[in-house]
């Protein structure tokens, strides 16, 4: 998605090899008119699949699929992240190791929300590694409910994420694709 890529390279910033910091538009300050934008693409490669939900997770997940959501005319849940969890009644309950954080954090869906009729769309706002990814197919596993795709707004194609997901079986399309972060720099792989 040429514009992504364009705000990409004029506001990401290059915090390591392995980390683009794009707070300027997605991950805390965010720009709507570009995320409509990432919405419509997302809409546009999923649109005859039979989606019935998104899922994400909080809290940079929620603004691309909430766009894509409102393209496709169907539900957004993000699964929350707790620290510790004393309900656990009615709940879908997945680990997950978060990239950023280098740290582990337990992710939870109600189960009210997800059910075995439902047809999953996965939005993320990155992909790295693919642990967020495989905690979100989890929790939609635990429903029963089958898996379209994961959309992902930037993939940094120097990790693990499509690889692996792609070795389970599932189809990836991302909006950017980050071949490198190398001396301060962002490219593309395509
Ligand atoms: P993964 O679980 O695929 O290893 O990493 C994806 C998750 O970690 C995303 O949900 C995202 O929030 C975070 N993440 C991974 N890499 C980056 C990055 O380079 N920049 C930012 N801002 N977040 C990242």
């Amino acid at each position: 998605m040429e514009a992504l890529k364009q705000k990409i390279l004029a506001e990401g910033i290059v915090i390591s090899e392995q980390v683009l910091k794009v707070d300027a538009f997605l991950n805390h300050q965010i720009d709507p008119a570009l995320m409509q934008q990432v919405g419509h693409a997302f809409a546009e490669r999923f649109r005859d699949q039979g989606i019935t939900k998104i899922v994400t997770i909080e809290a940079s997940g929620i603004a691309p699929a909430v766009m894509a959501g409102l393209e496709l005319g169907v539900p957004v849940i993000f699964a929350r992240k707790y620290q510790s969890l004393t309900l656990k009644d009615n709940l879908y309950i997945s680990k997950v190791f978060s990239f950023t954080k280098q740290s582990e954090s337990t992710i939870a869906i109600s189960a009210k929300h997800l059910s075995a009729a439902d047809h999953v769309l996965v939005i993320d706002d990155f992909l790295a590694n693919g642990h967020a990814a495989k905690a979100l197919i989890d929790l939609i596993s635990q429903a029963g409910a089958s898996i379209a795709g994961i959309g992902i707004v930037i993939e940094k194609s120097f990790q693990e994420g499509r690889t692996l997901l792609e070795s389970e079986g599932y189809r990836v399309e991302s909006l950017a694709r980050v071949q490198a972060l190398a001396d301060g720099r962002v490219t593309f792989l395509d």
